[in-house]
């Protein structure tokens, strides 16, 4: 009987629940080759979630279970497209299963998005988290006095708490002491978070929008006509639940502000003399039903920094059709032997467990209809990969880039990242 071959691009937690899924279908007649572009796994459990999260990060240990079958062989540091083709990967395997999220930030769209002190949530996420593709974002901190977080999710709850919180706040995180210092030393005044809709249509979920209201240096103010809509008007009515909760507790006197704001479409970043952003304007809009119009009021609020949590999109490999902001597929499907899933398949909603029980569903129709074809696989793509000098990173090199973070975390923190390649390899190697 020969082995079915099955190469899976991204090592975040679609592409972990995938190889679990086939691997435990298909244990001794599967070869699993897992592929990602950085030297270490998880996607956006490590680089992504919020680093004060640790119990969310945690999700890692299951991801970590079946990478660590023997039907898995993990080659970190190899990017499709860089270092391998996809049509080199079709040729060698019987599917491969496109599991490389949504990396991109949706821009604003609006005048004045490229100014600086401009960022969005991809950038400023990838920055706190230690992402080695990220860039420093410590200078748009050094004088943010008031922030503008746009967006009505979670990622604009973790970008505003991790901006408000203090430092015995951030124990037990693993932010590296350059982001935490940054973070800390910002003179921030006000924070506000600002959804384009009604507070009826916010995406928050009620844990994290409670933990607002629950921060050492940060009174929490919300309009108290934002907490009084028609509780039938919400598509969200546990996070209602926790907004109207919080609108009704006492507003405390504390270092900073921390306001939602809703009915505020962005329209244009200002700049102030120095060039940065120094105010936002944005349109009051209302809702009518499940609509949201713009109605002829205008409103501008000063900002010396405005992130931008307003979504992603996918990045398509050649030869691949993009639909929106994800892949063109079919319940899965992109063409016979290759299948997508994540935010890649389906775009950037969801959280880390809503993608176990669709991967499943994936890797369930890819043993359907794959038939095991003699492909080269594992071996042909590490000779193709040896020949070109790249310098793929496998689980033990995982494992030695893990022990090395823990070992140099600073007391009260977990770990401290690499935030370099190099490093990365290097640990990797040992050294
Ligand atoms: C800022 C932020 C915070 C979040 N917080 C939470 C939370 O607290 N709780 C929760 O449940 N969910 C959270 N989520 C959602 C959760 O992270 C996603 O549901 C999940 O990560 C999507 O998984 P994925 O595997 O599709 O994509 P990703 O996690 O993005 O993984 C994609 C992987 O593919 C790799 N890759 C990409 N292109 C290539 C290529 N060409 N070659 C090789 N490798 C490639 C990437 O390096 C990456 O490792 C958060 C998301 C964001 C953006």
């Amino acid at each position: 009987m020969s082995m079915l071959k099955v190469a899976i691009v991204g090592s975040g937690p679609a592409g972990c629940y995938v190889a679990e899924r086939l691997g435990r279908k298909a244990k001794g007649a599967v070869e699993i080759d897992v592929f990602d572009r950085l030297p270490t796994p998880f996607g956006l459990v490590r680089a992504g979630v919020a680093p004060d999260h640790q119990t969310t990060k945690a999700a890692a240990r299951v991801m970590a279970k079946a990478m660590e079958k023997p039907e898995v062989r993990f080659f970190g540091n190899v990017e499709i497209g860089r270092d391998l083709t996809l049509d080199a990967l079709r040729a060698a395997y019987d599917a491969v299963v496109l599991a490389v999220g949504a990396p991109e930030d949706r821009g604003l769209d609006i005048p004045g998005a490229d100014l600086p002190g401009v960022v969005g949530s991809g950038a400023f996420t990838r920055w706190i988290n230690d992402h080695p593709d990220a860039a420093d974002r410590g200078g748009d901190l050094a004088q943010a006095r008031r922030a503008i977080v746009i967006g009505a999710g979670n990622v604009a709850i973790d970008a505003a708490r991790l901006l408000a919180k203090t430092a015995a706040e951030v124990e037990d995180s693993d932010l590296s002491p350059d982001v935490a210092s940054a973070l800390q030393g910002a003179p921030l005044e006000e924070i506000a978070i600002v959804g384009r809709r009604g507070a009826a249509h916010l995406k928050f979920t009620p844990t994290e929008l409670l933990e607002l209201g629950d921060l050492a240096e940060a009174s929490l103010r919300i309009d108290p006509a934002d907490a009084e809509q028609d509780p039938e008007a919400t598509d969200n009515p546990q996070g209602y639940a926790a907004l109207k909760e919080l609108a009704g507790r006492p507003v405390e006197a504390k270092r900073l502000t921390l306001s939602l704001r809703f009915n505020l479409q962005p329209e244009e970043c200002i700049a102030g003399a120095d060039g940065r952003v120094a105010s936002v304007r944005f349109r009051r809009t209302r809702s009518e039903g499940d609509r949201t119009v713009a109605t002829n009021e205008t409103v501008e609020l000063p900002a010396d920094l405005v992130i931008a949590c307003i979504g992603y999109r996918t990045r398509t490999p050649d030869g691949v059709a993009a639909d929106g902001g994800r892949l063109a597929n079919e319940e899965g499907r992109i063409a016979p032997g290759l299948y997508v899933v994540g935010w890649a398949k389906r775009g950037p909603s969801g959280t880390i467990g809503v993608n176990r029980a669709e991967a499943h569903a994936v890797a369930d129709r890819l043993l359907d209809e794959t038939p095991a074809d003699d492909r080269p696989g594992r071996a042909a793509v590490a000779e193709r990969l040896e020949t070109a000098g790249a310098e793929s990173v496998d689980w033990s090199g995982w494992s030695r880039i893990d022990a090395a973070e823990t070992a140099r975390a600073e007391p009260g923190r977990v770990r401290r990242k690499f935030a370099d390649r190099g490093e990365m390899i290097a640990a990797a190697r040992g050294a």
